[in-house]
């Protein structure tokens, strides 16, 4: 603690990202995919001119929104990016959610949403989860200062259909709903292609989970003109330039392939789904999911214990120690070999 802290930072507590290991350990904590980036991606790093570094990038980084326009059917002035979808959801919370009335999220969520509220001093009002753990989008009020949600949800995993989000937005029109898509490509339905008939809509992804480049750092927005323009108003306020030339270059060739991008998820959610029928004959309930991650419990076993015989094995989970989450680990679906190994760990254990 320091004198020197604002009010607002003495109180704050700093979101603790999974554990990035530096002894090798099948690594199964972060949501990372375990499969490279597309191979136009090395093409890129291997040909990148060293002197356009020299150089600030395009501070529109007109032709990586180009490249997500075509992706999503919207125009340009439509896509905003970020370094990273953190760095975008922080902006969004900055241009929308500071408002007078709370902003509402479900109870169980991404947990950086928090700590933006704390941040930006943005009151929260939580929704409990339904009976079968899913985001209740029927308790969202049409009233509220904005709504924000992961869909499909972390770490949950289940994720609603485009037509329930739809529902949701002919009911709150007033402030701004954003959905956060960093799972989606894993079996989700995206509402990306709602915001031209809902001009509060907020779609936030990532290159970080289906294109593999989490050590990138790129995110990006999709909304209506104005959405993005509110963006734009906060992040030239304090950084013109949000990404730098050799990401958007990367990010462009990760985009431009298709087969690899639809090989790379077909696999991960081939893998996801024979890891749960492998865990639950090991008596484990999992929960569905539409992402690159399974939310599991064991009622034998406990899951800070778990989590320790794992580790001393050389696998590493997903442990949150919160109350509602301390049942459970959140386990990152590796590859194949990856999964073969949690299993063998996870039977050893478990004997
Ligand atoms: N949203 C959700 C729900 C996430 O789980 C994550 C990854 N931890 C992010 C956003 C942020 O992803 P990134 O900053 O890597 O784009």
């Amino acid at each position: 603690m320091s004198k020197f802290w604002s009010p607002r930072v003495r109180e704050l507590t700093p979101y603790v990202p999974g554990e990035q290991p530096r002894e090798r350990l099948i690594k199964l904590n972060t949501n990372e995919n375990p499969y490279p980036p597309a191979p136009g991606v090395g093409a890129v790093l291997r040909e990148f001119r060293t002197d356009h570094l020299r150089l600030y990038p395009d501070p529109e980084s007109r032709a990586l929104r180009e490249a997500l326009a075509l992706e999503f059917g919207v125009e340009a002035e439509q896509v905003f990016v970020g370094n990273g979808s953190d760095e975008v959801l922080a902006l969004a919370f900055q241009a929308f959610f500071c408002q007078e009335k709370p902003l509402e999220m479900p109870e169980i969520t991404y947990s950086f949403y928090p700590v933006y509220c704390r941040l930006y001093g943005i009151e929260r009002r939580a929704l409990p989860l339904t009976a079968s753990h899913e985001v209740d989008l029927n308790a969202f009020s049409a009233g509220s200062g904005g709504a924000i949600f992961a869909n499909p949800n972390a770490p949950t995993g289940h994720g609603h259909g485009r037509d329930a989000i739809e529902a949701l937005l002919g009911r709150v029109t007033e402030s701004v709903v954003l959905v956060d898509e960093a799972y989606v490509d894993f079996g989700g339905e995206s509402a990306t292609s709602l915001v031209a008939r809902f001009p509060n809509l907020l779609v936030t992804g990532t290159f970080s989970k289906s294109r593999s480049l989490a050590g990138l750092r790129l995110g990006y927005a999709v909304g209506s003109r104005e959405l993005i323009e509110g963006l734009n108003r906060v992040k030239d306020s304090f950084n013109s330039y949000p990404i730098d030339s050799l990401a958007s270059a990367v990010a462009i060739a990760a985009l431009e392939d298709r087969e690899h991008f639809e090989a790379c998820r077909e696999k991960v959610i081939t893998t996801r789904e024979r890891t749960r029928g492998r865990l639950e004959k090991l008596g484990f309930e999992v929960l569905p999911s539409r992402t690159n991650f399974v939310l599991v419990s064991h009622p034998e076993h406990d899951a800070a214990q778990l989590f320790v015989g794992l580790r001393e094995r050389g696998i590493l989970v997903r442990h949150f120690n919160t109350e509602a989450l301390r049942d459970y680990l959140r386990i990152t679906i590796g590859t194949e070999d990856e999964m073969d190994s949690l299993m063998e760990a996870l039977e050893a254990i478990c004997r």
